[in-house]
């Protein structure tokens, strides 16, 4: 072991944990360790208070709107802190319901939610619910971003918000803009489920690599073989853009 580690605070694994969502840690966990770097993973459960100060990574996976909404009155109780992180340059990875966490308000029903307004964005709701497969180009990956979208809620991100890429095949925030997810600070949100990382390891080392540069001043990562990730990857290129 090098003597560098990361400490990852999985949120409400047990009320966010749609479409595999939890392999995300496994795989951020596997990439540190295979890096010869000790990963801490913790997972916060309802009825804990979540700290935030020695937290390298967490995540926030997707969600039924009932499950979102017992995630959010939790979640409001730490907004503080977890603004602080979030300002603090902390690295956050939300997927889709939790993603939707992450803004002013969303719509659940005709009821308009209040949400952690950690970014400048709000989520109202669209019919039909935008489903199937998705390709995204980002600058934070060099292959692009591929996945599975499952929601009726429409994200509008503030003008100064920048979306996590572009959308290649599949819907995105809102079904029109072409824009999916979102990037502010080390925050990563979008709609990707899959789970994500396994499928796109430069997502994944974008994240550990910001939550290095932030503990120890340097973002240097040794490199894995991820031929079979890729290929995987590849697959899904393939298969949707032709
Ligand atoms: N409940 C949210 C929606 O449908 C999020 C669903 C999800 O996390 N897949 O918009």
């Amino acid at each position: 072991m090098n003597n560098r580690a990361l400490r990852i605070a999985h949120l409400y694994p047990e009320l966010l944990n749609l479409y595999g969502d939890s392999g995300n840690i496994l795989v951020l966990r596997r990439r540190t360790e295979w890096r010869n770097m000790e990963c801490d993973v913790r997972e916060v459960h309802v009825g804990d208070r979540p700290s935030f100060a020695d937290v390298d990574i967490a995540f926030i996976g997707g969600g039924s709107d009932r499950e979102q909404r017992i995630v959010c009155d939790y979640l409001l109780e730490t907004q503080q802190e977890l603004a602080a992180f979030v300002e603090d340059g902390g690295v956050l990875l939300a997927v889709c319901g939790g993603y939707q966490l992450l803004g002013h308000s969303y719509l659940m029903g005709d009821e308009e939610v209040r949400g952690l307004s950690l970014i400048d964005l709000y989520t109202d709701r669209g019919s039909p619910r935008l489903i199937g497969n998705i390709v995204v180009e980002s600058h934070i990956a060099q292959q692009p971003i591929v996945g599975y979208e499952n929601h009726g809620g429409r994200t509008h991100l503030g003008s100064g918000v920048e979306p996590l890429g572009r959308v290649l095949s599949g819907y995105g925030n809102d079904g029109f803009s072409g824009r999916e997810g979102c990037l502010y600070h080390n925050v990563v949100g979008t709609y990707i489920h899959g789970p994500l990382l396994p499928k796109n390891p430069g997502v994944a080392d974008w994240l550990i690599a910001r939550a290095l540069e932030r503990r120890y001043g340097s973002s240097e990562l040794a490199p894995l073989d991820d031929a079979e990730e890729l290929a995987a990857n590849r697959t899904m290129v393939n298969r949707m853009l032709g």
